[in-house]
């Protein structure tokens, strides 16, 4: 298999791609990359009334965001071009008219409101109305007309749709490589449409004849699809086409695990749905998350390696990913998990690619960063973000590194701020005043020494310490603190405390 290897993902611009497409388009890309093959983006916008400006742009930012590229696409033309079914309109008709040629398709020129009446008709009855065998030869269209009746109403510009003729009283075994065998009645499908009347083929027909000229070699998607697989695979045979091997991905679940994961749930629930922002919906990007952490947490919606690691970089994703080990059953989504996923993600980063948006966050806090070199702020994240699953939550973390507390935290000072306190931390003032070293190591070195020779105890010291120096306590490594803000700051804020705290 290994160069033939050749796949695509095919969304349709209709609106920004949901965390679902994201998945698909990833498992696409490691199957791809896998087996040293092409990934392919193809744009499926035939449907003009579902068409949205901005989707296809949308789509390939995310993809370019999450570091999944396409190898052939729009802006990326390979043989197979053009890549947009927009601008492939010419090549569909012929197709449609070859089928019909062939006795697998025919010219229907029911009216919509014909075909409204059909169906309220058959619903008075207590019937489903399906344009297939059952009724084929009583509605308007080639098999029921006479041939010049036919030329006429074509010439004449009426609209007709050109439809799938399904044969009668076939079963269809089909394959899949996740689900295996597939057994379906033809005679309960419907006689899909091929052709519109506006000169554009439906999603069906130009899917698959996309995916034959493209020499797609497995069609890898979401579950929704399933449905579609025999006619599909059916379209293949009445062209006498190989088709390709089928893979339907499992639905994302709702973090209950009950139903689909749908754009409200997130609302709901406070998570993103969607890669990046698009209106007023976040995304993954604007909420802070890191390509690498939404990667990896995409890739175990559905497939695991079977064993217990979580945690894959892209590379190793490529070299695990396999198509056998993705789960038939839905996927639940799980947006604590993310989370960790994030914060595992955000510990592994080099300081130095995180400063520039750090310094962000912080100036929209604090205004001006100017006073603090890269190397300062690369410091305080370093000391904070352990504790920390984003950048902003990190930033907020770090505040008190660059300004006194503007309160202190009251429950923490009911507990902590005693009648002796302020004597106490008086005298540790006066103490830390006269260190030269104001280094970590060195102010943890005299402070130890001066608490056990005053007979005091720790907990009588150092939390009341944290205390003034972060407004609450917690934090990094006490001593690591004072080394950053400095003496200077320091003793400022011991003596704004005792000055201000009852
Ligand atoms: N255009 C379809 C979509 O929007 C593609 C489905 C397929 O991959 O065949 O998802």
């Amino acid at each position: 298999m290994e160069n033939n290897v050749r796949v695509r993902f095919a969304p349709s611009p209709t609106g920004p791609l949901h965390i679902g497409g994201v998945r698909t388009a990833l498992f696409n890309y490691l199957f791809a990359k896998k087996h040293g093959g092409t990934f392919v983006l193809r744009i499926e916008d035939t449907d003009q009334n579902r068409f949205v400006p901005g989707a296809e742009d949308y789509i390939v930012e995310a993809l370019e965001w999450l570091g999944i590229p396409f190898d052939e696409g729009h802006g990326k033309e390979g043989p197979f071009g053009p890549y947009r079914q927009s601008e492939r309109k010419e090549i569909y008709q012929q197709y449609a008219a070859e089928l019909v040629q062939k006795g697998w398709a025919y010219y229907a020129f029911d009216t919509p409101e014909a075909l409204d009446a059909h169906r309220t008709d058959h619903e008075a009855r207590g019937k489903t109305f399906i344009y297939n065998w059952h009724n084929r030869e009583k509605l308007v269209n080639s098999l029921t007309l006479e041939p010049e009746e036919v030329q006429r109403r074509i010439d004449a510009g009426e609209a007709y749709v050109v439809r799938f003729k399904w044969p009668v009283d076939e079963v269809l075994v089909l394959h899949d490589l996740i689900r295996g065998q597939i057994r379906i009645d033809a005679n309960l499908l419907d006689d899909k449409i091929l052709f519109k009347s506006d000169g554009m083929p439906t999603y069906h027909l130009a899917n698959i004849v996309d995916d034959h000229l493209m020499q797609i070699s497995h069609v890898i998607r979401g579950e929704e699809w399933l449905p579609s697989l025999a006619l599909h695979v059916e379209l293949y045979k009445a062209f006498g086409w190989e088709p390709p091997q089928f893979a339907h991905l499992p639905l994302i679940l709702k973090p209950t695990g009950k139903g689909k994961l749908s754009k409200r749930d997130g609302e709901k629930l406070g998570f993103p749905v969607f890669p990046l922002s698009w209106n007023e919906s976040t995304g993954y990007r604007e909420a802070g998350f890191l390509p690498e952490a939404v990667l990896n947490f995409l890739a175990m919606l559905g497939w695991n390696p079977g064993t217990e690691q979580e945690l894959f970089s892209k590379a190793e994703l490529i070299e695990a990913f396999d198509l056998e080990r993705v789960q038939k059953s839905g996927a639940r989504f799980d947006p604590d998990k993310n989370k960790w996923f994030n914060h595992h993600y955000l510990q592994q980063k080099e300081l130095k690619d995180l400063v520039t948006p750090f310094r962000k966050e912080l100036e929209a806090r604090l205004g001006n960063t100017d006073a603090y070199p890269d190397h300062v702020l690369e410091q305080a994240l370093g000391m904070i973000r352990e504790r920390a699953s984003f950048l902003s939550e990190a930033c907020d973390l770090a505040l008190f590194l660059f300004r006194a507390p503007e309160s202190y935290e009251e429950k923490a000072v009911r507990k902590q701020w005693k009648e002796e306190t302020p004597a106490r931390l008086e005298a540790l003032g006066a103490l830390l005043s006269a260190m030269e070293d104001f280094s970590s190591a060195a102010t943890e070195a005299g402070v130890k020494a001066w608490i056990a020779e005053s007979g005091l105890s720790f907990g009588q010291v150092m939390p009341p310490l944290r205390l003034v120096l972060v407004g609450a306590l917690q934090g990094p490594h006490l001593f690591d603190i004072m080394a950053f803000i400095g003496k200077e700051e320091t003793l400022n804020r011991i003596s704004h405390a005792i000055a201000t705290l009852p």
